[in-house]
């Protein structure tokens, strides 16, 4: 998840989303162990839980770093995203103010530690004192 132009782990952008669809869980996730607390089904589909304006199994270490909380198990849509591709600068653009939001918070001690064993879910309430993105439309 990270090149030698980008640091995925201190950014954090592309985990941000506008809605409740930003992450599908698609059929070839099916041997994945992405644990059931962490999607939500949405008129018959599953999607992961975003909370607070990101997906809530993002997580932020109290040294700033960025992680993903099921990396190992992260969706097929998760692994498609591409480091420097355009979608990835276009929510470093409109996503990045949040994530050095809430990556601020999490230094400055606001923030809980990610969970031990990494599947369980996060809530970042940081991320509750950022605006709604109205009007950003949301990165693939
Ligand atoms: S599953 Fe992991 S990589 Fe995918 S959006 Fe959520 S936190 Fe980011």
């Amino acid at each position: 998840m990270s090149s030698p132009t980008f640091d995925c782990t201190a950014c954090g952008a592309c985990c941000f989303g506008g809605h409740d669809r930003y992450v599908a869980v698609l059929p070839q996730d099916a041997g994945r162990s992405i644990p059931d607390h962490a999607t939500s089904e949405i008129e018959g589909r599953r999607y992961m839980k975003m909370a607070c304006g990101h997906c809530a199994q993002l997580t932020v270490t109290a040294a700033g770093a960025t992680l993903c909380a099921i990396y190992e198990d992260r969706p097929e849509a998760c692994r498609a995203f591409r480091t420097g591709s355009f979608e990835c600068l276009k929510a470093r653009r409109h996503r990045g103010p949040q994530a050095e939001a809430l990556r601020a918070l999490a230094m400055a001690g606001t923030e809980p530690a990610p969970p031990a064993g990494g599947t369980a879910p996060v809530d970042l309430p940081g991320a509750a004192i950022l605006p709604p993105e109205a009007g950003i439309s949301p990165s693939p």
